[in-house]
């Protein structure tokens, strides 16, 4: 009897796990269609300074008008694009879209003049000609390259710090400002750190979520803070979601924040509606 029912677990599980590949490779296909059909669009995300209160700089997030599943953001189908190498293209769009929407915020009393957007990369989009991508990209915005911030997340990163460390030398030695993502989750050591060329560090949103009721939390909260600071480093804590956990993150020394308590990702229009800084306020 009991086998049985182990056999049933077992079918139960294949039928899952084939339901799961069915709407997987079925998601390939449309991934492909997507840039095709501009299904895809930039969301923003405000980074607010501790200092000033300011929005200091803003996080484009992919989302995917998807013609039978409607809006997806990028947890839903990144992992994908990364998988079958759409990540590249795809990507290649995400920057381009970034510096345009620098070039009209640029030259628009109504929106963020020279507010850097940070845009998430993938490991593949590095071996792909990066620097040139971009370089192009805000070329023909007519941008500077203090309009754009790169964000690699950390566990990725290491795997490759040799071979990734060479193209973010380029591409920071062109004046583009270089962090890491989800910082804490990847066991990054202290000289794969200082042999990055890395601008600002993003506390992972799991450290940030029981801050207030989780001591260890804190203690890495405070831990990061502190390495930052001896690395010359910026810190940014994702997540944050309430008062209590601003407080705590204000007190700890963190240099911005960014998360729902301020605001979600939003389109770029209506961001700009929420949090414009007229050029003349
Ligand atoms: P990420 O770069 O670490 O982005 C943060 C994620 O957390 C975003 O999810 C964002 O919507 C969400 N988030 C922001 N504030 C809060 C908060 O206060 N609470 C909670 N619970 N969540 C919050 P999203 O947009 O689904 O993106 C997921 C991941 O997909 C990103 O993580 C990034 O790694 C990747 N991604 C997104 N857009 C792109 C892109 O254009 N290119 C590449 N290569 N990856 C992207
Ligand atoms: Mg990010
Ligand atoms: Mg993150
Ligand atoms: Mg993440």
């Amino acid at each position: 009897h009991a086998k049985q029912e182990r056999r049933g677990s077992v079918q139960f599980f294949h039928e899952e796990l084939n339901t799961k590949m069915l709407e997987r490779s079925r998601l390939e296909q449309e991934l492909q269609q997507a840039l095709e059909n501009g299904e895809f669009e930039l969301y923003y995300q405000p980074k607010v300074e501790a200092a000033s209160g300011r929005v200091a700089g803003v996080e484009a997030l992919l989302r995917w008008h998807h013609p039978r599943l409607g809006l997806l953001s990028g947890g839903q189908f990144m992992q994908a694009a990364v998988e079958t190498g759409q990540v590249v293209p795809i990507g290649e769009w995400v920057i381009a879209a970034a510096c345009e929407q620098a070039r009209s915020w640029q030259y628009s009393s109504k929106g963020f003049p020279n507010l850097p957007i940070a845009v998430n990369i993938s490991i593949p989009q590095l071996y792909a000609d990066l620097p040139e991508v971009i370089h192009r990209a805000l070329l023909r915005c007519d941008v500077p390259p203090s309009s754009l911030q790169l964000e690699i997340t950390e566990s990725l990163l290491i795997e490759d710090v040799d071979k990734a460390s060479s193209v973010l030398r380029q591409i920071s030695d062109s004046g583009i400002t270089i962090a890491i993502d989800d910082f804490g989750t990847g066991y990054s050591s202290l000289s794969v750190l200082k042999s990055l060329p890395i601008d600002i560090l993003k506390i992972d949103q799991s450290f940030v979520r029981d801050l207030g009721k989780d001591l260890g939390d804190h203690a890495i909260v405070s831990a990061i803070v502190m390495m930052a600071r001896a690395l010359a480093l910026r810190v940014v804590a994702e997540g944050v979601e309430t008062q209590e956990q601003l407080d705590i993150l204000q007190e700890l020394g963190c240099d911005e924040h960014q998360g729902y308590f301020y605001s979600k990702p939003l389109p770029a229009t209506t961001l700009v509606e929420r949090f414009m800084q007229t050029s003349d306020a």
